[in-house]
This record gives structure tokens, C-alpha cells and sequence, in this order.
């Protein structure tokens, strides 16, 4: 995988209708998060194969070539500095995770709040620590901040020096969608344990991985998820990670930051 510096605006997916056989609120994922962390940054999967898994979700691109959300069908890339840039069926991910989502429980938010309580919000209407849980706002904030990570190149370095160096911009006041998972404390690794979440501004061109954020009022819809699949890569890299390092806790908190 090259770093491309240009691509036409085309956003791979945008095919909405669920494949037969395939449940919703699935939860389907290319490789792991430790492997992330341990700078397995090229992948097996084109977003063409992505997108038949799932119209909802987030992820980041080979060579850590930015943050990646996925909506109503459509993959978006966010790269330097968190401007939307074009995707194609064949660009390639090294971790993402989608589903089709159908809302369980709908509630209008309709006074500010911060991360901590909105948190607490979703976390009593999914009512259930142990199982994962697909999130999405869907209006109005006072704020989002947002990283984005950029394309690196081999010899690729760890996760933890790329975001170390990685800046944070602070959107204002917006509307958009904010979107994403909530994974259980004993997958950590496997995904990242607790929130994690994207946003996309109304306008299609602003977003990235969110950081921390107030949102002012909107429309919250939150689903359980309780099947699961991960394709493992089988690639010479992944064999190679070490998936289980010290500190990989610590690690993934400081790396997916919030
Ligand atoms: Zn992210």
C-alpha cells in the first residue's frame, strides 16, 4: 500500500440492502485491535468485501491512512486534519468494524450533556455490561474533538508513536452523526474495551475518531449486539504481532485516547 496524496470524491458502498442470511446488529470486524496497536497496518479486505458485513461502522484504512466511517452503505476516509477524502471498492482495511444496524431503543436527547453522562445514558438503555452495543446521535453539538491518524511508511512504527504524534482539532458547534461501538472490558484487544466512536458532519466533509465532545440535542438510537464475527488476517505480519504485550490495556486506552 502507497501513500496516495489525491483521490477523485467517490465513496466506496452505498448498497443499504442487508444480504439474506446475515442478521442485523451483527457485529463483523477484520483483525484485532492488539494487531493494530502493533503496527499490522496493511490488511486483507477491500471495502467492496466490507460493506457486504455491514452499512454501519468505523475503522481506519491500510498504512493507517486515516480514520474511516462507515454510513447509510457509504465508507468515508477522514485524513489529515479530519477533511472527508474519496474511497474506492478495492482501498484495503487493516481493522474496521460494521454492522447493519437497527435501532432497539430510540430516545430524544434535548439538553446538553458531556461524554460521562451520555455514556451513562447509553449504558442504561443497553442495560447489559457484557454484550457489545452499536450507538448513534444522530443531531446538534456544542463541540467534538477529533484525532486523525495519517499514512505511514514501512518500516512501519508502533501505534502508540503514530498518535503520540498526531494532532487533535476541535470542531464547534456542528450537526452530523456521531457513531459507533460500545465493547465489553473482557474483549479488550480483541476491540477497544468501552466506547468507541467517529463523527461526520451534515455536510459530508468533516469528521474523524472522536476524543471527547458535547452534544447539544438530537436523536440517540442504541442496539445490542450479541453475535459476532472477526476474520483473522493471514498475512505474514499478523502471524508475526505480538497480540498479547504488556501494558496492552494501558496501551489501547492511550491510543484510542477518550
Ligand atoms: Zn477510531
Amino acid at each position: 500500500m502507497s501513500c496516495l496524496t489525491e483521490r477523485s470524491i467517490h465513496n466506496a458502498g452505498g448498497n443499504m440492502t442487508r444480504p439474506s442470511g446475515v442478521k442485523p446488529n451483527r457485529l463483523f470486524q477484520t483483525s484485532t485491535m492488539a494487531a493494530l496497536l502493533d503496527a499490522v497496518y496493511d490488511g486483507e479486505m477491500t471495502l467492496g468485501e466490507l460493506v457486504q458485513h455491514g452499512d454501519f461502522g468505523l475503522g481506519t484504512f491500510d498504512a493507517l491512512d486515516g480514520e474511516m466511517i462507515v454510513t447509510e452503505g457509504e465508507v468515508r476516509q477522514f485524513r489529515s486534519e479530519g477533511i472527508a477524502s474519496g474511497t474506492t471498492a478495492d482501498m484495503k482495511t487493516p481493522f474496521a468494524c460494521v454492522t447493519y444496524f437497527e435501532p432497539e431503543k430510540t430516545v430524544t436527547i434535548d439538553k446538553p450533556m458531556g461524554k460521562e453522562e451520555f455514556e451513562e445514558l447509553v449504558n442504561g438503555l443497553i442495560d447489559n455490561p457484557n454484550l457489545f452495543g452499536a450507538v448513534r446521535f444522530t443531531g446538534e453539538f456544542e463541540k467534538v474533538d477529533t484525532r486523525t491518524v495519517f499514512c505511514q511508511h514501512k518500516p512501519y512504527p508502533g501505534m502508540l508513536e503514530v498518535v503520540a504524534k498526531q494532532p487533535t482539532f476541535r470542531m464547534g458547534e456542528i450537526s452530523g452523526v456521531m457513531l459507533g461501538f460500545r465493547t465489553p472490558p473482557y474483549m479488550q484487544g480483541i476491540n477497544v474495551a468501552g466506547y468507541h466512536l467517529h463523527v461526520l458532519s451534515d455536510d459530508r466533509k468533516h469528521g474523524g475518531h472522536v476524543t471527547d465532545y458535547r452534544v447539544k440535542s438530537g436523536k440517540l438510537e442504541v442496539a445490542r449486539i450479541s453475535d459476532l464475527e472477526i476474520s483473522l488476517p493471514k498475512t505474514e505480519d499478523f502471524a508475526k504481532a505480538d497480540l498479547q504485550p504488556a501494558g496492552l490495556h494501558e496501551a489501547i486506552r492511550t491510543a484510542e485516547g477518550g
